[in-house]
């Protein structure tokens, strides 16, 4: 057992996992531990996909998706959160608070305030900048789901402001698309010291994508999925692909039939690729780990990267695989 462990999509997962650690490692519970990743970056205004500062839809609205997980009968989801940034929070008062998994629309942000959470307005004014600079130039990006970019991990050291450099920009002022690369979701797995397992996600979607559009994060199976004696994965990138496999499911059933994570992680990749036929333009990212804690991490293209945090410390770690390497 490789536990405690705490996994993290992004080199942005860094702060969160650091803080996290330790309460894990005295006994803390790992649906907490997830939670303070996700709400670190969360609050991040320099994360532009998750929380504030997180990009809007078309219509200029910001609106946030999450969900948490400890097993297939205990999850909860919420999506099209629109006045509340602790998107994870409100996903597990679904699951703690309600007989049901998964609350749309205005009534998640009812159920916030209902437990006294903050409302805040979530458009970030670089957040704005962002979406009038793309309203004057849509050819820069495309409305999901047929985006014409992707995301880009440049690691923890290339953090820095929007526009000049963010957590996951290529550094290249050089280069027109470079600004927009920075769309990622939040995911985080967790496994205690005896073993118990716990997940995550947070995300604001696509940017600028259609209103009303929601991706695969918020959806259990699709963008997270954790079955207790079997394992946990969390995805990221583009949603209707990892969806339409419903890849996280489908990375948990291929290790309960005795894949290895990383094999699981490799058969969904080539699942996504023979359905979707991905451009370069378009990238998919899991985290994948069994009950044991053994962990892979794979993506179709270059750039991304995940973090661990574990008896070795908290890094960001390149892909164990990569598809289609070099593109
Ligand atoms: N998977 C997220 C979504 O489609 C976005 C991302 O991870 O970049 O909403």
């Amino acid at each position: 057992m490789k536990a405690p462990l705490l996994l993290g999509t992004w080199s942005f997962a860094l702060k969160g996992i650091e803080r996290a650690l330790d309460p894990l490692r005295a006994g803390g519970d790992p649906l907490d531990a997830c939670e303070t990743i996700c709400s670190t970056a969360e609050r991040d205004e320099t994360v532009d996909s998750v929380g504030y500062g997180g990009f809007p839809d078309a219509s200029g609205a910001v609106t946030l998706d999450a969900s948490v997980m400890r097993s297939p009968a205990r999850n909860g989801s919420a999506c099209c959160i629109r006045h509340h940034l602790d998107a994870t929070r409100i996903a597990r008062l679904v699951m703690e608070e309600t007989p049901h998994m998964m609350l749309v629309g205005h009534p998640t942000d009812a159920l916030a305030m209902a437990h006294g959470l903050p409302e805040s307005d979530l458009l970030a004014p670089s957040a704005r900048r962002a979406w009038l600079q793309w309203q004057r130039d849509p050819g820069s990006v495309k409305q999901a789901p047929d985006t014409s970019f992707r995301p880009h991990d440049g690691g923890p050291e290339a953090a820095g402001p929007l526009f000049t450099g963010g957590p996951s920009s290529t550094g290249d002022e050089g280069d027109p698309e470079d600004r927009w690369r920075h769309h990622d979701t939040i995911g985080a797995l967790a496994m205690a010291p005896d073993g118990e397992m716990a997940g995550a996600c947070s995300t604001s979607g696509l940017p600028f994508k259609r209103p009303g559009r929601v991706g695969d994060s918020p959806i259990i199976g699709h963008g997270l999925y954790v079955e207790p004696g079997v394992g946990m994965a969390v995805a990221t990138g583009e949603g209707e692909f990892i969806m339409g496999v419903c890849g996280t499911f489908a990375a948990i059933e291929l290790m309960r039939g005795g894949a290895t994570p990383l094999e699981a992680a490799r058969v969904v990749l080539e699942r996504v690729d023979a359905t979707f036929a991905p451009t370069k333009d378009h990238q998919v990212g899991i985290i994948t780990c069994s009950a044991d804690g053994t962990h892979a991490c794979a993506a179709l293209r270059d750039g991304f990267r995940a973090v661990v945090g574990d008896s070795d410390g908290v890094r960001a770690v390149e892909p164990d695989l990569i598809l289609h390497p070099g593109t």
